[in-house]
């Protein structure tokens, strides 16, 4: 703004100057016309103009006429003569104030002569003054207004950002607030399309995301605590038998068997929980090898046949192929456990569980089915998650602590396998697992010369 008003006003300074050179030279036309003839016949002397002096010089500066307003000093003030005749103006400095000088060369009777038009630029100074204070006063004045309009514009801009932010710290505290049961609000979103709607949203998503996260963590301990207190009940409880009272040898045996038995439920627990912590923290570490998948579950069976067989369980082989395959072993047949445990530990005694390996479409597949209680379809989606029980645990001996297939789904994850789920109830539940095709023979023989 400050360059605008700088620029128009010496735009203004340099036209009125301009306009009055040309007025002066136009003033000048026709007196010079009677001058050229004899620059004696007009005799300046007699004229007593106000506003304009006009002198008649040689080139030698030798004042040969003047009006009767021009005082003696003026023709050294405007000095020397340009060598050339050609129009020249100077602004001269008068005992009355500046005077701007236009000097017009001309011929009369074959001599070369000047003549000066005069005039005091007292006027124009006066315009240029006023017209300078008029540009500032608009000047501040539009600078307070653009200020006035700034605010309330960025006033304006800013509301909803304020109130978005206003709204995200109380989200945020209900959040971190453990007795917060109630489902998480969202912000506002008035424009989803512009800036600040897109930042609701933006934030929607993530205070949903987070708040998801809370309540899983917060089920996770409670679920994690409620678990750890049953084994820990009963061992209180049974050493507190023990300890209150001197028992007989077998009582002893007895008791120390069933503590056994709680601790190692505690250590199932522990284990698995550890386990998943490393997954989710992305350290699940795999020591690669190549191995024979259909050899990792055939040890697997052969460790799950004792507990099928205390309850007259048949494992029956279907198709079994050969396939090679880079991986965990121990991850591996720890997989292939939970899910023969599971099939034995949700079937009826007298029943088959069914176990298949083949290279299906390219891709290893294993297939555990089983003619158990099965699982209802709402229960479907959540059986993979930490502590999640569909059916209360017909076996409190074999308790796995609900965390088996939440590990089982950390190692598939971790060898880039899936799993799929079919049960019906009574019927039984088939559990398929596919495998990379990736990380059969080739990457197995990969490993294989790696080592
Ligand atoms: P749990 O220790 O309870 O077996 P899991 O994570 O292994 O924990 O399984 C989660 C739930 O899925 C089980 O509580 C059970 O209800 C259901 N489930 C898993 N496998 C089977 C199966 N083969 N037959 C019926 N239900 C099953």
């Amino acid at each position: 703004m400050a360059a605008t008003c700088a620029t128009v006003y010496s735009f203004f300074v340099k036209t009125i100057r301009a306009e009055l050179d040309q007025d002066m030279v136009h003033a000048a036309r026709p007196m010079l016309a009677d001058l050229s003839s004899d620059p004696h016949k007009d005799n300046l002397s007699e004229l007593n103009l106000q506003e304009q002096m006009l002198l008649v010089v040689d080139p030698a500066g030798h004042l040969l006429n003047k009006s009767r307003n021009v005082d003696s000093g003026t023709v050294e003030r405007i000095g020397r003569f340009p060598k050339t005749p050609s129009l020249t103006f100077r602004t001269l400095e008068g005992p009355t104030g500046r005077v701007r000088a236009a000097m017009i060369p001309f011929e009369s009777n074959h001599q070369a002569l000047w003549f000066v038009i005069a005039q005091p630029t007292a006027e124009i100074e006066f315009s240029e003054w006023r017209f300078r204070d008029t540009l500032f006063g608009i000047w501040v004045l539009s600078l307070l207004l653009t200020a006035v309009i700034a605010a309330w514009y960025v006033g304006n801009t800013l509301r909803p950002i304020t109130d978005l932010t206003r709204r995200a710290a109380v989200l945020t505290e209900s959040m971190a607030d453990p007795m917060q049961t109630e489902p998480l609000g969202s912000l506002p979103v008035t424009n989803p399309n512009d800036e600040v709607g897109q930042l609701a949203s933006t934030f929607n998503l993530l205070f949903n995301r987070m708040d998801a996260v809370f309540r899983q963590l917060r089920q996770f301990v409670s679920d994690a605590s409620h678990e750890l207190r049953t084994p820990l009940s009963v061992l209180r409880g049974e050493t507190h038998y023990l300890i209150e009272q001197e028992r007989s040898p077998q009582e002893y045996q007895g008791t120390l068997r069933i503590i056994e038995s709680e601790l190692a439920a505690l250590t199932g627990i522990v284990e698995g929980l550890f386990t998943l912590s490393m997954a989710d923290a992305g350290q699940l570490r795999l020591s690669l090898e190549p191995l024979n998948l259909d050899e990792v579950l055939d040890e697997a069976c052969g460790i799950a046949a004792p507990g099928a067989r205390s309850k007259k369980i048949r494992i029956e082989r279907l198709r079994w192929d050969e396939v090679p395959f880079a991986g965990d072993q121990a991850l591996l047949r720890q997989l292939f456990l939970i899910l023969l445990e599971n099939a034995i530990k949700y079937s009826a005694p007298g029943t088959a569980i069914r176990v298949e390996i083949q290279i299906f479409e390219g891709r290893p597949r294993v297939r555990v089915c089983d003619q158990g209680i099965g699982i209802a379809p709402e229960h479907l989606p959540h059986i993979f998650e930490r502590f999640y029980r569909a059916a209360p645990d017909p076996n409190e001996e074999s308790r796995s602590g609900g965390l088996g297939l939440a590990i089982a789904k950390a190692i598939i994850h971790a060898h880039h396998a899936t799993i799929e789920c079919m049960s019906k109830v009574g019927t039984g539940s088939s559990f398929t697992l596919w495998f990379p095709s990736e990380s059969t023979a080739s990457s197995a023989e990969r490993i294989h010369t790696m080592v």
